[in-house]
């Protein structure tokens, strides 16, 4: 038996053990194991301090247990999952000959399912329009230095890892279950740091992703899997209501099954294909605004209360206003040292996203002020509604700011008093930005709660609408504005055989979700095959 110890008083000097001991009021001797599972630092005090979560092994457990403290309890098998502890190997099965799985992009989803599909001996395919992470990131370079065209199948959000791949690499997920472990664990095999494991805010950082792909497409190739970068797939091939291959873009075709679509929510292309091959969808809201950007010092200033950053973090936020009657808004994907970057794949449309590198040393601080959009305001009951409003407000993002990449941006303090600012501070977005009024990329619904919300943030961390933040625009991908409906396994509920998978599918949001999403279709498609 062992203890789940919450709360712990953290630091890196004192030897576990001896932080449980004093914890639980307890002597040293009687520890017989701490294990760190998970730290976070808890900036609501006025010194900002490390708590950590142990699981620990004791001898006086049933006395520790009847003193009450708080969040103390026995460890579970749940728990195993949750921190991300429950390894489990390649689990090899009897799989019939004829199960070929084809899976459609290399992004987290299509990554992780592929990977265990593969590891249970199924013969897999994997496809993705865009290049390896090597040529990905020259087509990424070239277009930020050297002002080359955006290529329009390599760029932030395609290609070999995904939207993920050039991001700040933030691997937590609100969801918590047993398949976090088998991620987690296969990440670290990876190249990942194994404190990715213990820490509730774990971040990779882009360098990092991009260095764990590598080993990643090994280990794939390894065990089997054919991987087909530069290829997309233009059409799923449907016979008696049953997945049974794919028509490549030269018009060939490859015949297998079943077929995993991971293509991401920045594939408008990839959803109509999935529409046009029967899969039944419906729409969905999505949260839509605009970049701020700060001094990373503003906000380490106004987290840290003044005190010195020394060895913490750059600090962090996650800010939300829910006002009566009105559309929520919050931030989103908060990059503390990090950079605004294009995440657009189409050449005349401005999308922008946030990056950083592990380090996140960057001068800035960036998040999406974001607010919540009902389908309804899409004006249309096509599920495929949501994909023409998000383009219309990026289409007219890229005619704002000069038609040239740059990113349409205003002051905050402009943008509350509806004026376009006269210049703009040094931003981090690498195509540049020019002054325009967001009130006219907006319908009002987002530009009124992208004020109000800018409003309550400045109260609750200082500075927030000062005149040094700037907001860049649009924030359009936060999530897919569609969901394809699907049985308990994941399959299609209209088409056999075809499993829409991960954040375009509409049932995840963010890296390790998609991976989860994809993981959970693997193991049913597995555990489906091997029971034939
Ligand atoms: C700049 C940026 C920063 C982000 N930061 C974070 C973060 O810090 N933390 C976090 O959790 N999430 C972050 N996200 C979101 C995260 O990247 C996505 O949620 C996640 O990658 C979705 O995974 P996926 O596998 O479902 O799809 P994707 O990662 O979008 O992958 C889809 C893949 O499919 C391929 N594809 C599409 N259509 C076709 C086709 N027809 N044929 C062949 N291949 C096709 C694409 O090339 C792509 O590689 C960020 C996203 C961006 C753009």
């Amino acid at each position: 038996m062992a203890l789940l110890i919450p709360n712990v008083p953290w630091n890196e000097h004192d030897p576990s053990s001896a932080l449980v001991a004093i914890y639980l009021e307890t002597s040293l001797t009687s520890v017989r194991s701490a294990q760190l599972v998970r730290k976070s630092l808890d900036a609501r005090q006025r010194r900002p301090r490390w708590v950590a979560v142990f699981r620990v092994e004791v001898e006086d457990e049933d006395i520790i247990l009847a003193r009450g403290i708080a969040g103390v309890r026995t460890w579970t098998a749940r728990d195993e999952g949750r921190y991300g502890l429950d390894a489990d190997g390649p689990v090899r099965r009897a799989l019939p000959s004829d199960l070929r799985p084809i899976v459609i992009g290399a992004g987290p989803a299509g990554l992780f399912s592929a990977l265990y599909l593969a590891e249970a001996g199924a013969k897999v395919t994997l496809i993705d329009r865009g290049s390896a992470v090597e040529g990905r990131t020259q087509a990424v370079n070239r277009h930020w230095r050297g002002r080359a065209p955006l290529d329009p199948e390599n760029n932030l959000v395609f290609g070999e890892g995904g939207a993920g791949t050039f991001s700040d690499g933030k691997i937590y997920t609100r969801r918590r279950d047993g398949e976090l472990g088998y991620i987690f664990t296969r990440l670290v095999e990876f190249g990942a740091p194994r404190e990715v494991i213990q820490d509730a805010w774990a971040h990779l950082g882009t360098d990092r992703i991009r260095a764990l792909l590598v080993p990643f497409r090994q280990r794939l190739a390894d065990l089997g899997v054919e991987i087909r970068y530069d290829t997309r797939v233009v059409d799923l091939r449907v016979e008696a209501q049953r997945c049974v291959g794919v028509v490549l873009e030269d018009g060939s075709e490859l015949a297998g099954s079943p077929v995993l679509v991971a293509t991401g929510h920045s594939a408008r292309d990839s959803a109509e294909m999935l529409v046009r091959a029967g899969a039944r969808a419906s729409a969905r809201g999505i949260a839509v605004g605009a970049r701020v950007e700060h001094p990373q010092e503003l906000v380490d200033r106004a987290r840290y209360r003044g005190a010195e950053r020394g060895a913490l973090p750059p600090a962090s936020y996650r800010l939300a206003h829910n006002p009566e009657g009105r559309p929520a808004v919050r931030t989103f994907c908060m990059c503390p040292g990090g950079m605004v970057v294009p995440a657009n794949n189409d050449v005349e449309r401005v999308v922008v996203n946030g990056m950083s590198f592990a380090a996140r040393r960057a001068f800035w601080a960036n998040s999406a002020v974001i607010v919540e959009v009902p389908p309804e305001a899409y004006g249309a009951d096509d599920p495929l509604a949501g994909f023409r409003w998000q383009d219309a407000i990026e289409a007219r993002a890229f005619e704002m700011a000069g038609r040239d990449g740059a990113a349409p941006a205003q002051r905050v303090v402009d943008f509350l008093a509806k004026r376009v600012s006269e210049d703009l501070p040094r931003a981090s977005y690498p195509l540049g930005v020019r002054p325009g009024d967001l009130h006219d990329l907006f319908p009002d619904l987002v530009a009124d709660g992208i004020r109000e919300g800018l409003r309550a943030f400045d109260d609750k961390l200082a500075g927030f609408a000062g005149p040094d933040a700037v907001l860049i625009a649009p924030e359009t991908r936060t999530t897919s504005p569609v969901r394809f409906l699907r049985d308990e396994a994941g399959c299609s509920t209209s088409v056999m055989d075809l499993f829409p998978i991960g954040e375009g599918a509409g049932y995840a949001g963010g890296i390790v979700s998609s991976a989860l999403d994809g993981l959970r279709a693997a193991r049913a498609i597995v555990g489906l095959a091997s029971s034939r």
